[in-house]
């Protein structure tokens, strides 16, 4: 754990494993942090936050910054931890790291630009005019899946300390190893002692603590929506500032005018990347009956190249590697997932296997056509390498299956008609809809969801609206 600058044992001794995916070897171990670490560390970022909030801003900026540079420059370290912990291919954890950096950087830059306002106000209680000011808030709560451990630390430490507030962060149990390594390069960068704080352990043991904490004024959470019900149990009553980026099931419409060839890449990229462990993702897919043949053709036949493996391990040419899923009762839940999709009419039209693997949990990617309305590959989160995908014919109807889901994370549509995209962008309940275009989380867009998908949003420079308090200050006595 690094608390204060300091790494530390602790309090009570206990350590956890941490295991890589693909081969079920132990690559080391972090302590198990218990309720004094905790405590030990929400204070020591409150005492840190009034010097971090007074720091000139162009320092911060300027540490923020570095920071980026450091992780850039660390790029391949990191990318090696990121893979042996979460499985992910190497080159996909390349791409994570990258991503990270230059989420860090988009907040150094954007630390600057953070405005007030002015109002002038009726006089009839003696002249005055107003300001609106924007205060950081104190100790922020960080908390973290295993999914994307770097990308998603980067979108709630870069606003939170770009805006002059302090962090502890809770990276999931099963990964903590590079957002410590992560940690690290802040502190190199000049985060002073105590502003970045990381406390290891397992949620369910300390989430509750550090959620419940009174010093705690603002808690960023990704992760399942069980656990942000949660979380919202708990900070509610504490009235405290949360945002939940929680579980999705984005619909992709495909139309019978899109380019089937650049609409099955993304696809493919949108449902296969990081063995389909995304909250973004391509979910449930809908085909206009005229490409509907075509696309899955295509599809299958690319979903066929993947050969899951050990990340570390690139798969030759033309086959692409695909990594473990994380945990093993993750792969199980798929394999349930995928039945269930069966017994309600689904046609495995390819994957779904899981053996040929002397260690680790693998699941072969898989595409299923037409699962029943009522089975879980359409009702539940599907975390995994797996795609359920339907035919269309009517416009409406696809539009009305795209919301028969609890989750409003993303959603895409692939067609050239004006008018279809409008009703998609304005019609379809979600955070994002992606036209012609891979489900991406851009650093420079809000992204969040709507429904069971959370609420609140990260990215952009929106996010940091939901690191500052807007205060008005009234000013008068000017004659
Ligand atoms: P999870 O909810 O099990 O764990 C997330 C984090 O919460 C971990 O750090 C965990 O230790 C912690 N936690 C657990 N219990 C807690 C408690 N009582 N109090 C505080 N913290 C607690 O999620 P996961 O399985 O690691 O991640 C997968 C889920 O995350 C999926 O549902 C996925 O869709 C979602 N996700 C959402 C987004 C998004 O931006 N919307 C991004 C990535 C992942």
């Amino acid at each position: 754990m690094l608390i204060g600058g300091e790494w530390r044992q602790a309090a009570a001794g206990e350590e956890i494993e941490v295991v890589n995916p693909a081969t079920e070897a132990a690559i080391g171990s972090v302590p198990a942090g218990a309720q004094a670490d905790v405590e030990l560390a929400v204070a020591t970022a409150k005492r840190a936050f009034p010097a971090w909030a007074a720091t000139d801003v162009e320092q911060r900026a300027h540490v923020l910054a570095k920071a980026a540079t450091l992780i850039e420059e660390h790029a391949a370290d990191l990318a090696a931890t990121l893979t042996a912990e979460q499985g992910k291919p190497i080159a996909e954890a390349r791409g994570e790291v990258t991503h990270l950096a230059h989420g860090v950087r988009y907040y150094a830059e954007a630390a600057t630009k953070v405005r007030g306002a002015h109002q002038e106000l009726p006089s009839a209680l003696g002249p005055a005019y107003g300001m609106v000011i924007r205060r950081p808030m104190g100790v922020c709560a960080a908390i973290t899946p295993y999914n994307f451990p770097l990308t998603l630390l980067g979108t709630k430490v870069a606003p939170a300390l770009a805006s002059g507030n302090t962090v502890v962060a809770k990276p999931a149990s099963t990964t903590p190893l590079a957002t410590l390594e992560v940690a690290r390069l802040f502190a190199e960068a000049g985060v002073p002692d105590g502003v970045l704080n990381v406390v290891t352990g397992r949620g369910a043991e300390i989430g509750d603590v550090l959620v419940g904490h009174p010093d705690v004024r603002r808690v960023a959470f990704t992760g399942e929506t069980a656990t942000g019900r949660h979380i919202v149990s708990i900070a509610g009553p504490a009235l405290k500032r949360v945002t939940l980026e929680l579980g999705g099931s984005d619909p992709v419409i495909v139309c019978a005018d899109a380019d089937v060839d650049a609409a099955v890449k993304a696809v493919i990229i949108g449902r296969y990347w990081n063995a389909g462990q995304a909250c973004l993702g391509c979910k449930r897919v809908f085909i206009e009956d005229a490409v509907y043949d075509d696309f899955v053709s295509q599809l299958v036949e690319r979903v066929g190249r993947y050969e899951p493996g050990d990340g570390t391990v690139k798969a030759e040419k033309p086959r692409l590697r695909m990594g473990p899923i994380h945990k093993r009762s993750a792969r199980d839940e798929l394999v349930e997932q995928l039945e269930d999709g069966v017994a309600h009419g689904g046609e495995v039209l390819i994957g779904g296997g899981t053996g040929g693997h002397q260690k680790g949990w693998f699941l072969d990617p898989a595409v299923v056509a037409e699962p029943g309305d009522g089975s879980r590959l359409v009702t539940e989160e599907v975390f995994g390498p797996v795609l359920p995908v339907f035919r269309f014919t009517d416009f409406d109807d696809a539009l009305r299956r795209a919301n028969d889901t609890p989750y409003g994370l993303g959603s895409s549509i692939w067609t050239h008609d004006v008018r279809r995209i409008h009703r998609a962008a304005q019609e379809i309940d979600a955070g994002m809809t992606w036209v012609n275009q891979i489900h991406y989380g851009y650093d420079e867009l809000p992204f969040g969801g709507v429904k069971d998908s959370g609420f609140g949003k990260e990215h952009g420079l929106e996010a940091l609206d939901s690191y500052v308090e807007l205060k008005s200050v009234v000013v008068g006595g000017l004659q």
